[in-house]
């Protein structure tokens, strides 16, 4: 049995990454403790933060104070049989963004369902709760929900004029990096990752469009928007340069600067959408193989540079054929979405997490040394471990093996991969449910 403490512990380990990404605060609405405690502790496997109210009044109470995205509501509750659909239009009204209601029901009749519909219920869940989908269902429902913020980066010879872009995009939710000195530009943009790039035209030993042409000559570089940026003459003369430098647009430094903000975060946006369409593995939204190698490749550039470490691992559900083999294939494709969403959810945005194959996935965690690496993946394992799938009424669990390398004790790219592998087959050979280091 795990105890509290063992659980705060998987939690700081976890946690000690960074902070846990795109952490969502859902109120659950639930008289039962022990569903209560079930729901809250499950969902906080895949990085939702549970507040817990044993009635209506109570929850109403604390939803004049502050809305969460989601509340999911008990039907019957200590005020009625109904207490939870009744009190929906009003869970419904409180806040400026009305919250998204998820209905957790033991009731499968038509009569009460169709009543969740007609109160403005968002889901309904009958019990026992199958938490993997519910989650699936609470990510669609809250996809307004940023899983990572956009990234640009403001290049300027002048400090002040790029710092005043800056503090404007991270005041819209930008993740915003200013460059001075267009010398770095190919390094700062392989570290960086901008989503999008604002670039002053005129500069004094290098012009905004050859700059461009030297940033497009990168080829991961290609699909990256610029947005130039020119004083009120250079604008209407350099249009055409602009799109000939590969920019995407030419605004004049007389723009209002919100409406130069805007269109820089909504060309980041957009590019972020269309690279996850092409580098992200459909199913589970976890990178493409190819891309997670790409990846690799670019975080063993820029560790090298800095000196600095990362940590590869590799993870592969156990005895995964015998879940196809009693639950059906359809079963097994949700249990390795659920690892895909309690990988990405509990790590740090800068980490990142590749579909390496059927139900085998790369985790790549960078600035992190093997004890670090090998407690983040402890963590996660230990969290999967407890997560409980349910197939027509019936539960089961599933665990993952992880074999974790270190760069740059291990310096190149396919020996990562290797040796990660090799532990990874230790952990199997070991009894599985493990991590081993390489
Ligand atoms: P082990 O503990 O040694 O890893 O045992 P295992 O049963 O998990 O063995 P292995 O990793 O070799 O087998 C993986 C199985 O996963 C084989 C394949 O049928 C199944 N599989 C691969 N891709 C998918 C997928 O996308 N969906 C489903 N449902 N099953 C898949
Ligand atoms: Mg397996
Ligand atoms: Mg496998």
């Amino acid at each position: 049995m795990m105890n509290d403490a063992a659980d705060d512990s998987a939690r700081d380990a976890v946690a000690g990454q960074g902070e846990l990404s795109a952490f969502g605060l859902v109120f659950l609405i639930e008289d039962s403790p022990t569903q209560a405690n079930y729901v809250s502790q499950q969902l906080g496997f895949f990085g939702y933060e549970v507040e817990v109210f044993g009635n209506v009044t109570d929850a109403l109470e604390a939803l004049t104070q502050y809305t969460p995205l989601v509340v999911i509501t008990d039907i019957n509750l200590p005020e009625g049989p109904l207490a939870g659909l009744q009190a929906t239009p009003q869970i419904k009204a409180s806040g400026a963004e009305p919250p998204v209601v998820v209905a957790l029901s033991s009731h499968t009749d038509f009569q009460t369902r169709l009543t969740a519909v007609r109160v403005g219920v968002d889901g309904y869940h009958v019990k026992p709760v199958n938490v993997p989908a519910l989650v699936e269902r609470l990510d669609r429902l809250t996809s307004g929900w940023p899983d990572a913020p956009p990234r640009a980066l403001v290049i300027d010879d002048r400090k002040a004029q790029a710092h005043v872009f800056a503090s404007a995009l991270k005041a819209d939710g930008v993740i915003a990096r200013t460059l001075t000195e267009p010398d770095a530009v190919l390094e700062v943009i392989e570290e960086f990752q901008p989503d999008a790039i604002l670039l002053d035209v005129e500069m004094p030993n290098v012009s905004g469009f050859e700059l461009a042409h030297v940033i497009r000559q990168a080829p991961a570089n290609l699909a990256i928007p610029i947005v130039f940026v020119a004083d009120d003459e250079a604008e209407v003369a350099g249009r055409l340069d602009a799109l000939s430098a590969g920019g995407e647009e030419l605004l004049s430094r007389r723009l209002h600067r919100d409406w130069i903000v805007t269109v820089v975060r909504r060309r980041a946006i957009r590019s972020r959408k269309m690279r996850q369409q092409i580098l992200c593995d459909s199913m589970t939204g976890a990178l493409k193989h190819s891309a997670l190698k790409d990846e690799l490749t670019r975080q063993i550039a820029v560790h090298a540079r800095e000196g600095r470490e990362f940590c590869f691992a590799m993870v592969d559900i156990d005895k995964f054929k015998s879940v196809n083999d009693t639950y059906g294939h359809a079963v097994g494709d949700r249990v390795i979405v659920s690892l895909s969403r309690l990988l990405t959810k509990n790590l740090d945005p800068a980490d990142s997490v590749g579909r390496y194959g059927g139900e085998e996935f790369g985790v790549l965690l960078p600035d992190c040394g093997l004890e670090a690496g090998m407690a983040t993946m402890d963590a996660l394992r230990e969290r999967f471990g407890r997560v409980r799938h349910i197939s027509d009424g019936r539960v089961f669990q599933t665990t993952f093996s992880s074999g974790v390398a270190c760069f740059p004790a291990i310096q190149d790219m396919d020996r990562l991969i290797e040796r990660a592998d090799a532990a990874l087959y230790e952990s199997k050979k070991g009894g599985r449910n493990r991590v081993t280091a390489a």
